[in-house]
């Protein structure tokens, strides 16, 4: 258990940051016995595909797949989540990892170490993280940022919460996964600054959506438009690398040269606006652009069903319907 790390929550990210991690400790072992390295998803068939994907390539690996969270935690000491939202981290520490931890260190002081990497409400992630510490076992908030290209590539942002000691202890653990690891204060502290980046994205990408559009009214050209927003003063990334319109970012591939697909869904998105605005109305904080555009993703949801699981910058899409020119 001690030399094992359970990997919990194989979506979309979390397939990626566990390959990185499993391969790259792989590599660190040198033939000195590769250490465990368990897989759980809720979907079976996503572990078992990481398991025989990654079985056959890494010869002498040991992957073993956990049926349970439960199972996952008396696998290893080390335990990774990474799951859609606050439900689900709520229901997988409280009603299996918290009741398992207490008992595995009811019977011996083997020290567990958990690392939530989902991005979920700070006040459910403080609470499952005092209800965790009380068993004996430590806890970090660590959410991303960088999508799932940096969760593939391993350049991933970790944006810590939780105890200075923690923070170096996840640290060698964390850099096989990303590139920037920043510790940004006590326990929810990760998850807050996670929040207020991705409510400056939500709102950015709606208005170079509609700065993207007025110009199209006028009869500019995209790349134009583009090109010179990115280098003035309205430049961002939701302009510069996630340009909602197709063909305005010459060289690069943003989403929208996919029909929108493979980039942060709309639907995270709305679910990341609800937890800026829920935290926001519990500290009396003021949001009035950062509810405007929460009510747009929710709209686009509610009468584009066909954009909800797109990229967020499909925003320019449901606009453009709206448009009468
Ligand atoms: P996802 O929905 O693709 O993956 C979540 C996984 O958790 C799924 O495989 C699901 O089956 C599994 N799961 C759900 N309930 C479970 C349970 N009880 N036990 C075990 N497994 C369970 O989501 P994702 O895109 O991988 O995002 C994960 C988190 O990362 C979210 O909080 C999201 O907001 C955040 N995030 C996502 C992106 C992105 O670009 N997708 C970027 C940054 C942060």
């Amino acid at each position: 258990r001690s030399n094992s790390t359970s990997f919990i929550g194989l979506g979309r990210m979390g397939y990626q940051m566990a390959y990185n991690l499993f391969s790259k400790q792989y590599v660190q072992a040198d033939g000195s016995g590769s250490p465990g390295f368990v897989v759980c998803d809720a979907v079976a068939d996503s572990a078992r595909s990481f398991c025989s994907e990654f079985s056959q390539q890494y010869p002498g690996a040991h992957i073993s797949i956990a049926t349970s969270p439960e199972e996952a935690t008396i696998a290893s000491s080390r335990i990774i989540t990474m799951l859609p939202s606050s439900p689900q981290v709520k229901s997988v520490y409280s009603e299996s990892i918290i009741p398992t931890l207490r008992k595995l260190h009811m019977e011996s002081s083997e020290y567990t170490f958990c690392i939530d990497s989902t991005t979920l409400d700070v006040v459910i992630a403080r609470e499952v993280a005092s209800n965790v510490e009380r068993t004996g076992a430590r806890i970090i908030d660590a959410p991303v940022s960088g999508g799932v290209t940096g969760a593939k590539a391993g350049t991933l942002s970790f944006l810590v919460g939780g105890t200075e000691e923690d923070f170096e202890a996840a640290k060698p653990i964390l850099a096989l996964m990303g590139q920037r690891i920043i510790h940004c204060g006590p326990s929810g502290a990760g998850l807050g600054a996670k929040i207020c980046n991705n409510l400056v994205l939500g709102v950015e990408q709606v208005v170079v959506a509609e700065a993207m559009l007025l110009g199209r009214s006028l009869g500019l050209d995209p790349a134009i438009l583009a090109a010179v927003i990115n280098s003035s003063t309205g430049g961002c990334w939701a302009s510069s690398v996630n340009n909602p319109v197709p063909f305005a970012l010459p060289g690069k591939s943003p989403p929208c040269e996919r029909d929108y697909e493979g980039g942060f869904a709309t639907s995270l998105m709305l679910k990341d606006m609800g937890l800026a605005s829920d935290v926001a109305r519990q500290r009396d904080s003021p949001l009035p652009l950062g509810e405007a555009a929460k009510e747009i993703y929710a709209h686009i949801i509610q009468q584009r069903p066909d954009l909800a699981q797109k990229d967020f910058s499909s925003v320019y899409q449901y606009l453009k319907g709206e448009a009468t020119v």
